[in-house]
């Protein structure tokens, strides 16, 4: 009987990032997700302490190797958030009764109707009538009155208020610093780590992030930073923060509350196209598969919305709820993947042309993509990158139906690799003083581990000795 076929890697241009909670963190669980093909892991801050970080990502570096298949690691740090202070006990705030929030170092109301706010600057900053919304805008309220340290509000949606809760306060351009005291101490523990990702959290434009990299350059962290969108201010400057960043994250729970609901498809188009432009990443993020929290099927709705996000030609698509705290994490992955697999087939990308590229070699990889395209779904872009820059431009270009196989030497750019669409990152040794051993070793891990046939035509763009000159070529190489 003859032996059994090994079946070719399966090749997906979405890339996959799933948020690491109690449902999905056990060494157990750890090595189904990584085998199951997530591309990357967030650590949300927001929920966690440095030591459960770094105890996080030695067990994520460690099962990694376990199954043989890297992720990256991205931590998600909170931000300039505002939140409430502690509460002995939930108070219940009723529609139509009257409720105050105090900054930090007033005295409460003495009827107890009444909570801290980490905000001095809440009573400057709120207008009559405006909304204040608690608890992912779950709680209502509207401001009636206010003074130099209060802000009496009238209930208008109620509910139970507990200790530390988050407040929106949509249309308000909030005065924080972009990074907080715990920010900077989280940092330091995923430096330490090695982190490949930092998302900062109310990005809300380009000084925010220049704050943040500088921070990073400081504790010498390579994490390439992700801008999290969530607010009118930073849909306001989505072009600026593009451009200052290296990815963009469309947070679309907080940014649903934020702008009006029924505007949020449009604004999610709108950062994804300036992304496109960029050539940065974008990820679509929160709720894309929510009801899989309780349930192990998804809404009819929620596989359109998967789709919709890969008709967008969103580089990855994020978890949230579905694998920290839900009780299905593995077939919320699986249903991502079935989705993914089944609608990427059908989608008619276009070419990224708005994308503005500047060096000569930007533009040859435009030609690069083009080129792969007419030859069709055997081909495939190889390509040799320390920075991984040429991976993240390759990948912007979005070309249809081709692999990127994109060859570094180093872990933290390689693992920084599996965010842009369509790349398949390899971790290999280069031979600097013969580019061509370079190429011969590149081509045969491909045909050895199965991702292309012998006779299958690829691209190359690499550095050939020219004399005493390298140049960058492009070459049509046929794997032997
Ligand atoms: C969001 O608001 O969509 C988001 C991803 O941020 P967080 O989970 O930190 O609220």
């Amino acid at each position: 009987m003859a032996g059994k076929m090994e079946q070719p890697p399966r090749f997906r241009h979405t890339k996959i990032i799933a948020t690491l909670g109690p449902a999905t963190d056990s060494p157990e669980q750890l090595a189904r997700v990584i085998s199951e093909g997530v591309d990357i892991l967030r650590l949300n801050m927001a929920h966690a302490t440095p030591d459960w970080c770094l105890e996080r990502i030695a067990r994520i570096r460690e099962v990694s190797a376990q199954v043989g298949r890297q992720v990256a690691v991205m931590m998600d740090v909170k931000g300039p958030e505002i939140r409430t202070g502690p509460v002995e006990q939930a108070i219940k705030l009723v529609p139509g009764e009257t409720f105050q929030f105090f900054i930090e170092g007033a005295s409460p109301p003495e009827d107890g109707r009444g909570v801290a706010v980490n905000y001095a600057n809440l009573p400057n900053d709120v207008e009559i009538d405006k909304p204040v919304l608690v608890d992912s805008g779950l709680i209502r309220l509207k401001v009636i009155a206010k003074d130099h340290e209060r802000v009496h509000c009238e209930v208008v949606i109620g509910g139970n208020l507990g200790s530390r809760r988050h407040i929106n306060l949509p249309g308000v351009k909030v005065k924080l610093p972009a990074l907080t005291d715990k920010d900077r101490i989280d940092l330091n523990a995923g430096a330490e780590a090695g982190i490949d990702f930092v998302a900062l959290s109310f990005v809300r434009d380009a000084p925010d992030i220049l704050e943040l990299r500088e921070y990073l350059d400081g504790i010498s962290s390579r994490a390439r930073i992700i801008a999290k969108i969530e607010d009118q201010a930073g849909v306001e400057n989505v072009m600026a923060i593009v451009k200052a960043t290296d990815a963009v994250m469309v947070a679309r729970g907080d940014l649903g509350i934020e702008i009006d609901y029924h505007r949020l498809p449009i604004v999610q188009r709108q950062i994804v196209t300036a992304c496109q432009m960029e050539g940065k990443p974008v990820i679509i993020a929160t709720h894309l598969l929510e009801s899989m929290i309780h349930c192990p099927v998804p809404t009819r709705a929620e596989i359109s919305d998967v789709s919709n996000a890969v008709r967008e030609q969103a580089d990855a698509v994020m978890l949230s709820g579905e694998t920290t705290t839900g009780s299905f994490p593995m077939e919320s992955i699986d249903v991502l993947k079935n989705i993914l697999a089944t609608i990427e087939p059908t989608v008619p990308y276009q070419l990224n042309t708005e994308i503005k590229l500047h060096e000569p070699k930007s533009k040859m990889l435009r030609s690069a993509a083009v080129l792969a395209q007419e030859l069709g779904a055997d081909s495939g872009i190889v390509v040799f990158t320390r920075s991984g820059f040429l991976g993240y431009v390759l990948g912007a270009m979005r070309a249809r139906g081709v692999p990127i196989f994109a060859f570094t030497d180093d872990e933290c750019v390689f693992r920084q690799l599996l965010l842009p669409w369509g790349v398949e990152p390899f971790l290999m040794e280069f031979t600097d003083a013969n580019p061509e051993e370079t190429i011969v070793r590149a081509l045969d891990t491909l045909r050895a581990k199965n991702w292309r046939p012998s006779g299958a035509t690829l691209i190359v763009i690499t550095n050939v000795l020219a004399g005493e000159k390298t140049i960058d070529s492009l070459q049509l190489r046929t794997i032997d």
